[in-house]
C-alpha cells in the first residue's frame, strides 16, 4: 500500500495568473484535478494528502473531494519542503509517493514504474533525458556533457520510515524529495520519467500540445446483394455498398481524415481498388495499416468526430458499437470518439438511397 503527497502550496508568481496555477483550467477540470487523477486507478492507494496553501485549501477541497473518499487536507507551511514534511507526520502506509500539484499530465505508465521500483529499492525517482544543451555560468561560460545530466520529475517514491527520517534531519528548503532524501541516505534509484509529465511553470505550459487537424470523405454506392459495413459493424439491411474492399464508407473517410492530418496522400494512393490485394478486404485491416502510418509519422489520435449521411436504415441502435470498434482500433478513450447519423430528408443520391456517405475530422497529437 502507498499513501500519496501531494504538494499543492506553491504560489503563482512565476505563472503571472491572478489565479493559482493549480487552480487553472486544463482539458474540462482544473491542473490540480489532472495531477490527482491518474493515481486513483492504482488499486494499492492508501489515502490522499494534499498540502495546500491556506488561501487555496477550501476551493481545492471543493473540487478534488468529489474525486476520491479519502483525501486528507493539511494547511501548507512557508515552503515546499515545508509543506511535504507537514503531511509526511500523517503517512500511515509503508511506502509514500510525493507529487507536484502542478504536474497535471503524470501518466499512469510512469507511476507504475515508480511503484515497480519500490518492490526492490527504497527510493524510487522518474528523470528525463535533456534534449537542451546545458551550460555552467559561474564566472564565465562552460559547456557541460548533458548526458552526463537528467530533469527530475514527481511522483517520487520512498520507504516513508527513511523519507520521515530524511526531512527530520533538514531545516533547510529544497525543491525535490530527493533532494531532502540524500542529504541522508544515497540509495536513490533513477526510472524513465515522461517528456509530457512537466510542471506548470509559465501559463504557455498549459497550452495543448502541437495538435493537427484532418478532414476525410467518401461516398459508396448503394447496391443489392452486398453487405452493409459501417464503422467495421456488419449492419442487417436489404442493400450493402459497392467497392473494391468491404466499402466501409466510415472507416474509409476516417482513414482519410488521419492521412490528411499527417500530411500523407489519400487511401486511394495507399490501397488503390486496382490492387488485388485489396479485393474485398475488411476496411478494419486497411485502418490497422494507417495507424502504422501515423506511429511512423509519430503522432497518436486525440478525438475523431463523424457523420454518416444516409437515408436508410436506421443507424442509432448501430452508434455505440462502430464507437467502440472505433475507439479500440484507433487506440483513443470512448468519450473521444463521436459518430453521428443524418438523412438528406430524402433528396439527392443519398436521398434516393443510392449512397451513403461520411464526412469525418480528427485530431492527431
Ligand atoms: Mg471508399
Amino acid at each position: 500500500m502507498f499513501d500519496l503527497i501531494i504538494a499543492a502550496g506553491g504560489a503563482s508568481t512565476r505563472t503571472k495568473t491572478a489565479k493559482n496555477k493549480l487552480l487553472l483550467p486544463l482539458s474540462g477540470r482544473t491542473v490540480i484535478e489532472n495531477s490527482i487523477l491518474p493515481f486513483l486507478s492504482f488499486c494499492d492507494l492508501n489515502q490522499i494528502i494534499i498540502s495546500a496553501g491556506q488561501d487555496t485549501l477550501a476551493q481545492i477541497k471543493t473540487l478534488t473531494c468529489p474525486l476520491y473518499d479519502k483525501i486528507l487536507f493539511i494547511e501548507g507551511g512557508r515552503s515546499r519542503t515545508q509543506s511535504v514534511a507537514n503531511a509526511l507526520k500523517h503517512v500511515q502506509s509503508k511506502f509514500v509517493l510525493i507529487h507536484d500539484g502542478a504536474r497535471p499530465f503524470i501518466t499512469p505508465e510512469v507511476i507504475q514504474s515508480v511503484l515497480s521500483g519500490l518492490e526492490k529499492h527504497e527510493a524510487v525517482i522518474p528523470a528525463v533525458a535533456l534534449t537542451d544543451s546545458i551550460v555552467y555560468l559561474n564566472g564565465g561560460y562552460k559547456s557541460c556533457d548533458r548526458t552526463q545530466y537528467k530533469a527530475v520529475q514527481t511522483p517520487q517514491g520512498f520507504l516513508a520510515s527513511k523519507i520521515i527520517s530524511a526531512y527530520n534531519q533538514t531545516d533547510e528548503d529544497f525543491s525535490d524529495d530527493a533532494s531532502v532524501y540524500c542529504q541522508s541516505f544515497s540509495d536513490i534509484v533513477v526510472v524513465d520519467g515522461a517528456i509530457e509529465n512537466k510542471k506548470i511553470t509559465t501559463s504557455s505550459d498549459l497550452m495543448l500540445p502541437q495538435s493537427y487537424a484532418g478532414v476525410g470523405f467518401d461516398t459508396h454506392r448503394l447496391v443489392e446483394g452486398r453487405k452493409l459495413i459501417l464503422g467495421g459493424v456488419d449492419i442487417p439491411h436489404t442493400k450493402g455498398l459497392l467497392g473494391h474492399s468491404d466499402a466501409d464508407v466510415l472507416i474509409h473517410a476516417i482513414m482519410d481524415a488521419l492521412l490528411s492530418a499527417c500530411g500523407e496522400r489519400d487511401i486511394g494512393y495507399f490501397f488503390p481498388d486496382t490492387d488485388p490485394r485489396y479485393k474485398d478486404v475488411s476496411s478494419v485491416e486497411l485502418l490497422k495499416k494507417v495507424m502504422e502510418i501515423l506511429s511512423s509519422n509519430n503522432k497518436k489520435v486525440w478525438n475523431v468526430s463523424a457523420t454518416i449521411l444516409a437515408q436508410k436504415p436506421k443507424l442509432s441502435p448501430h452508434i455505440y458499437a462502430m464507437r467502440l470498434n472505433l475507439s479500440k482500433l484507433l487506440d483513443v478513450p470512448l468519450e473521444r470518439v463521436a459518430v453521428s447519423a443524418t438523412t438528406t430528408e430524402g433528396i439527392g443520391n443519398t436521398g434516393r438511397e443510392e449512397s451513403i456517405s461520411t464526412i469525418a475530422n480528427v485530431t492527431l497529437i
